[in-house]
């Protein structure tokens, strides 16, 4: 009698969500609504992901605030009762079947198991490194920073509050390129597909330059312009019209440096002519990669990645949410790249289908 009580406790009520990310988060507090005992176990010792690592600061295509969207979301969950977060933890070892998963966490004291009905990944992504793409120059010149520095810079909360500063000299660069696709729809290193993000991020970061510094010009290099989400189309258009932003077809080839001048060479697609360049800051839009501790999360649980290194669903069109394993699912950017906005309804959406499964 005892056993089938337990039994029907852990089938009902315990979930465990790995990963602080907007998902996990919105994940955890859908789930806690529902009346479900959730344990959010979170590597960093902050919350958000990479949202709040990189001091995202506005969010496309509306430019709100990322503060307005992250801040309640983290609140939900830090207030409620029904969910205790773990920080600075990881999950070491896995046994048992669902609904009763044994899992091992662990934090800077030690290590304790738990038993859970069903887990959650939602372990997110990590920027592409783009040291790896070594001809676009980022850390051999200063002044060629990547997308997510960008959001750091332009974040009034951040290291220059909000100015774009170069980092060589401090100044506010005149001229400003865009490099999209870097680390994504690129054979080379191993990451054919598209990042989904980088085209509207790209658009927004141009916008906000340009409202900040309107007499700085900005380019962007594009290979295609993948504008598919919710008003991203028109804040392209927008960007092209209002703000006198430049978009050139044709991918960035080359980054030199010579007499402290940067310099790039592209390929335009549309002329089929190459392009020399002179310009105070170069924004590489890296992609989107899994993280490790996606990797790490699918080795310990024993569930499918594909090709790329993404977790697996059971059924990309039917069974979106489920891993390869019964009881163990899948959400947001830890499946492929994702906006937050998307994340944000992976959240729901696998919280959702957690709790039809433990009915
Ligand atoms: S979203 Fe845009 S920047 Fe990112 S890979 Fe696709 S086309 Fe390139």
């Amino acid at each position: 009698m005892y056993y089938l009580l337990t039994r029907r406790y852990f089938k009902v009520k315990t979930v465990l969500v790995i990963g602080g990310g907007v998902t996990g988060l919105k994940a955890s507090h859908e789930l806690a609504e529902m009346g479900y005992n959730v344990s959010l176990v979170e590597k960093q010792d902050y919350l958000g992901g990479q949202v709040a690592k990189h001091k995202y600061y506005k969010l496309a295509p509306d430019m709100r605030l990322v503060s307005e969207v992250l801040d309640p979301v983290i609140k939900n969950v830090e207030s409620n009762s029904n969910i205790k977060v773990h920080k600075h933890s990881t999950i070491t070892a896995l046994s048992g079947n669902a609904p009763e998963f044994k899992v091992k966490i662990k934090n800077s004291k030690g290590e304790s198991e738990e038993t859970f009905g069903a887990i959650v990944v939602a372990t997110g992504f990590e920027h592409f490194d783009p040291t790896v793409k070594q001809e676009y120059g980022y850390s051999r010149f200063k002044d060629v920073v990547t997308n997510a520095e960008v959001e750091e810079l332009l974040n009034p909360s951040g290291p220059t509050k909000g100015e774009l500063k170069r980092p060589s000299d401090g100044k506010i660069p005149k001229k400003v390129a865009i490099f999209q696709c870097v680390g994504s729809r690129d054979k080379q290193v191993g990451n054919p597909y598209c990042c989904r993000v980088g085209c509207v991020v790209s658009t927004k970061q141009a916008i906000e330059i340009k409202e900040k510094y309107p007499d700085t010009e900005v380019y962007v290099y594009y290979m295609d312009m993948r504008m598919f989400g919710r008003g991203w189309e028109e804040l392209y258009g927008k960007a092209m019209e209002e703000y006198e932003v430049i978009f050139t077809r044709g991918r960035g080839a080359e980054v030199t440096l010579k007499n402290q001048q940067l310099s790039l060479r592209a390929e335009e697609t549309i002329m089929d002519r190459p392009i020399q360049h002179s310009v105070d800051m170069i924004i590489l839009a890296a992609g989107q990669a899994p993280g490790d501790g996606t990797i790490e999360a699918a080795k310990i649980l024993g569930i499918k990645q594909n090709e790329y290194g993404y977790l697996a669903p059971k059924d990309d069109f039917l069974s979106p949410n489920e891993s390869s394993k019964a009881g163990i699912f899948i959400a947001g950017a830890d499946k492929g790249p994702l906006d937050v906005e998307n994340c944000i309804v992976e959240g729901a959406a696998v919280a959702a289908k957690v709790a039809s499964s433990l009915k």
